[in-house]
């Protein structure tokens, strides 16, 4: 009976689990693809100084317009770029695009780049940083690369060895969703981070679980008392905006202050004096 049950079972749920697997192998073939025939764009979510309100910095965020299934976004893609090491060669596209566009802005706006933590075990990602900013002309100050404590977890020594490296080029590293991993404060006491994201999950929770705003004051504190500056992520509300100015966090970013856009639409005034 239990054999008949297993594989009913088996039945049951194999024709869906091979869907799922056929529909992966087939978007990870297309992903091969999708560099070569300018599939991709970025889309720059821009970030807030509390004290002033005035836009900083720029997140870029990047976006697959696939042939046939229209916009993919990352949480869909960027696993499968992970798991064929595709994302080694995304990630330079996406660093190359980033600096370029920065670089052209009349504003010598921050922009911040998400880093995968497979671009720190192939390739030589420094040298690859190194010559981006050379060929793009962009002031290793302007830059910031985003990266998640899992990227400490696995091979720790040679992650913060190339972290080192990054650092010593002149551009900053923040960590980001901080929060929601397994080692954020041993991550935080490893390297010396030049900003902490608070993930969006907790901002979300403020106003619906009492410990959300416990939480947030507490990871603002921590970040004042090693002097690193904190921005929120997934700010949503006037609510969220008063909590966090209040609270004397330093930066913010997320739809009320700004959705992110394709570069066309970023500068209006700027494009209409052009035209
Ligand atoms: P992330 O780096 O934490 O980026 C923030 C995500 O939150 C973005 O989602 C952004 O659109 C979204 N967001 C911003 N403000 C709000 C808000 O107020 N409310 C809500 N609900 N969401 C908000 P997106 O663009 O879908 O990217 C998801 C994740 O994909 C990113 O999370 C990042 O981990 C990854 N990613 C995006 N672009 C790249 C990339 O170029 N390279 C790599 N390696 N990862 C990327
Ligand atoms: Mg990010
Ligand atoms: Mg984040
Ligand atoms: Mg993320």
């Amino acid at each position: 009976r239990a054999k008949d049950t297993a594989a009913g079972r088996a039945c049951f749920f194999e024709p869906g689990m091979d869907l799922q697997m056929r529909e992966r192998r087939s978007l990870a073939r297309d992903l091969r693809l999708a560099l070569a025939q300018g599939e991709f764009e970025l889309y720059y979510q821009p970030q807030s100084r509390l004290t002033d309100n005035l836009t900083i910095g720029y997140e870029a965020l990047i976006r697959w317009h696939h042939p046939t299934r229209g916009l993919i976004p990352p949480a869909e893609f960027i696993p499968i770029a992970e798991e064929t090491g595709l994302i080694v060669q995304i990630g330079e596209w996406v660093l190359r695009q980033a600096c370029a566009t920065a670089a052209s802005w009349a504003e010598p706006y921050r922009i911040a780049v998400n880093l995968s933590p497979v671009q720190f075990s192939h390739g030589a990602l420094p040298e690859t940083v190194h010559a981006i900013l050379v060929e793009t002309g962009l002031s290793p100050k302007r830059l910031e690369l985003e990266v998640t404590e899992s990227l400490l977890i696995s091979d720790p020594d040679t992650a913060l060895h190339i972290l080192r490296r990054l650092k010593g080029l002149g551009v900053s590293i923040a960590m980001d969703d901080f929060g929601t991993g397994y080692s954020s404060l041993s991550t935080l006491q490893s390297f010396p981070f030049d900003k902490i994201k608070i993930d969006r999950s907790f901002l979300d929770k403020l106003g619906k679980h009492r410990k959300a705003a416990s939480i947030i004051r507490a990871v603002l504190a921590l970040g004042r008392s090693l002097e690193i500056p904190v921005l929120a992520e997934g700010i949503e509300t006037k609510a969220h905006l008063d909590f966090l100015r209040q609270e004397g966090c330093d930066e913010a970013q997320g739809y009320f202050l700004g959705r992110p856009m394709p570069v066309g639409m970023m500068f209006p005034q700027a494009a209409a004096g052009v035209a």
